[in-house]
């Protein structure tokens, strides 16, 4: 799993599962450029990845618009070069009963869980069909599988990320490139932090492994789908969730 000489692009980079994505990257010898909304904390993870010894960059970027994912992706090639990873990881929750959840709440969750994935996909695509090799990894949930009442917004993206996946794994396979997903279960992150102690109580009675998932859990199926054991793999769906959702 050496990545030396190569480049990989992170959305979601500054924190959590895109943090860790980018740093494990950084680790086994690529360049790595993140991408967040907030400027500042994608800059940090750069000079954190930085003092690695390998080239990276920080930029601000809102996943849910095309012309950013543009100017970004050329900036980033300008930069470091054309990438041979695309991990698409960006997505935040909006977590609402349907008669709660507003068209604005629904939107959101679709244009950056979904439609970021698309609009990534869509600006580096001719990149990786010129060079006839590239590695996406699209970061979905289990949600997306089975479903969560309160989570439709969400589960209704992270299936949408399954389903452009196969697709996309299919229209690309003649042309070398993969394209996977993983699908994480309950991972400590910001982004689990805030729900209550009851429903992480209850939450752990349905994982067999008996404990959250960690960043690194994660990070680390991702590192395999990316590196050369991974060649003969593409359209899959990787579940890493402690067992919690099977088949
Ligand atoms: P965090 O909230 O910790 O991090 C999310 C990252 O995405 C941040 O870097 C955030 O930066 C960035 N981001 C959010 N919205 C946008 C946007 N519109 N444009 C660009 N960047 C954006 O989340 P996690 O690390 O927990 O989750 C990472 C991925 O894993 C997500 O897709 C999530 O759905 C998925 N996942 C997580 C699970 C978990 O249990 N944690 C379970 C299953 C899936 P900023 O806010 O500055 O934009």
């Amino acid at each position: 799993m050496d990545f030396e000489g190569k480049i990989g692009f992170v959305t979601g980079g500054s924190r959590g599962i895109g943090r860790e994505i980018a740093l494990q990257m950084a680790k086994r010898g690529a360049a790595v450029a993140i991408v967040s909304r907030g400027k500042d904390d994608a800059e940090r993870v750069a000079s954190e990845i930085e003092s690695l010894g390998v080239k990276a960059r920080g930029y601000a970027c809102d996943v849910s618009s095309i012309d950013e994912a543009s100017r970004v992706a050329q900036s980033a090639i300008e930069d470091l070069g054309t990438p041979d990873f695309l991990v698409n990881n960006a997505g935040i929750v909006r977590d609402k009963l349907i008669l709660r959840m507003t068209p604005e709440d629904w939107n959101q969750v679709i244009a950056t869980n979904l439609t970021g994935v698309y609009n990534f996909v869509r600006v580096f695509s001719p990149h990786f069909i010129k060079k006839r090799s590239g590695r996406i990894v699209n970061i979905s949930s289990v949600i997306g599988l089975v479903g969560n009442a309160g989570q439709t917004s969400y589960a209704a993206s992270k299936a949408g990320v399954i389903g452009l996946t196969k697709s996309l794994a299919k229209e690309f396979a003649p042309r070398g490139i993969t394209v996977n997903a993983v699908a994480p279960g309950y991972i400590a992150t910001a982004m689990t932090n805030d729900l209550g102690e009851e429903i992480q109580t209850k939450m752990l009675e349905m994982i067999p492994l008996r404990r959250f998932g960690t960043v690194e859990d994660v990070a680390n199926v991702v590192i395999f789908l990316l590196s050369g054991m991974a060649d003969y793999l593409t359209g899959h769906v990787i579940n890493c969730d402690g067992g919690m959702v099977m088949g």
